[in-house]
């Protein structure tokens, strides 16, 4: 963490400064693009009035919950505002992704070509993204832990308020699978210690993320288990493959699939999950990993994607048949031998 306290100084320095500040962050929000852009915006609201959230694409139903969701501008939707709030910027923060592909072509060219200052504050492997402040710390397990880190660094913790802390909660529980994966240590115990401290109520935030399922997407995740999971014989790899037909059939809703590779990963000496998704516009790619098995590197070198070493995740245009027996072949030719 040492390397990044001259760049916490320097980034709240940065938001007294701006006149004009946009958070971004990657499309497909999850707890911890969520979590980090809102904690962010609120706490650069109590020094710096004029900020804004900008996200490519709405979050899943089961994020409404969280206050104050729906003042994030969705490129998807408003373009026009999203575009005037970009051009009018003196600061542009980058939450939670490492290249601008991650937020969509269209709204991935918009930043990028943008001449504003921009400050980058990730978690992922290799990040790309040109800034005058590059927080980047692949050994933290989520953006919101560093969100909090700059808010403590700047001997700004009075500042810390209940509702910041719910969305730091919330970022720091999904992207650490409720506190579980290797990357959870005692700073990330003891910064949890302090978002308790402001009177949050962290058990409602599991609730709403985990006891929170409709009937169709608990049956079609029961059915992908039941009759779509499949188990590479002679290798510690499980995966499901789900056809458009098929979410269809439950009435899919985006979001109605997280999870699932989680669950393929939970059977005994199973090292390696991976889910194939069918959509209208291609094939989406999630993979989950343990011990000595890591995953970014499939996803980055042969589905267009990239990640994490334990959670990664990527697309292909081709077909469904095409992509899975392309993972197969890359399984029998020794990709983990
Ligand atoms: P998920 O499987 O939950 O969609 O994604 C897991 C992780 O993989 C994400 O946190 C993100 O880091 C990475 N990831 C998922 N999809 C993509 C993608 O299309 N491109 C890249 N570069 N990374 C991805
Ligand atoms: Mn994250």
């Amino acid at each position: 963490m040492n390397q990044n306290l001259q760049d916490f100084s320097a980034t709240f320095f940065e938001i007294q400064n701006a006149n004009n500040i946009v958070i971004t962050s990657h499309k497909s929000p999850d707890g911890d693009s969520l979590g980090s852009s809102l904690a962010l915006y609120h706490f650069i609201k109590k020094f710096n009035s004029k900020v804004s959230v900008c996200h490519p694409d709405q979050a899943p139903y089961f994020y409404n919950w969280l206050p104050n969701l729906n003042e994030i501008n969705l490129f998807q939707n408003n373009k026009e505002v999203v575009t005037r709030n970009i051009e009018k910027a003196d600061l542009i923060f980058c939450l939670d992704y490492n290249s601008y592909d991650r937020l969509g072509s269209e709204f991935g060219a918009l930043i990028e070509e943008s001449s504003v200052p921009k400050i980058l504050i990730d978690h992922h492997q290799n990040p790309t993204i040109d800034a005058l402040i590059s927080i980047s710390n692949t050994s933290i397990g989520s953006t919101s832990e560093l969100i909090f880190e700059l808010i403590y660094n700047s001997n700004s913790l009075s500042k810390l308020d209940e509702k910041i802390a719910t969305y730091l909660y919330l970022g720091i529980m999904t992207d650490t699978g409720s506190f579980r994966y290797p990357s959870v240590s005692f700073r990330t115990h003891e910064i949890l210690a302090e978002l308790l401290k402001t009177g949050m109520n962290h058990s409602t935030i599991h609730e709403h993320i985990f006891d929170s399922n409709t009937i169709d997407r608990l049956r079609l995740k029961s059915f992908a288990i039941v009759d779509k999971l499949e188990l590479l014989l002679g290798y510690p790899i499980g995966i499901i493959t789900v056809t458009n037909e098929e979410l269809n059939r439950f009435n899919y809703q985006k979001g109605d699939t997280e999870g699932l590779v989680n669950m393929i990963l939970s059977i005994e000496k199973i090292m390696v999950a991976a889910i194939f998704i069918e959509h209208e516009d291609g094939v989406k790619i999630s993979f989950r990993s343990k011990g000595d098995f890591f995953v970014n590197e499939l996803a980055h070198n042969y589905f267009e994607g990239g990640g994490h070493k334990y959670a990664a995740g990527g697309f292909s245009s081709e077909k469904l048949d095409l992509v899975v027996s392309k993972f197969k072949k890359l399984i029998s030719g020794g990709f983990y031998a």
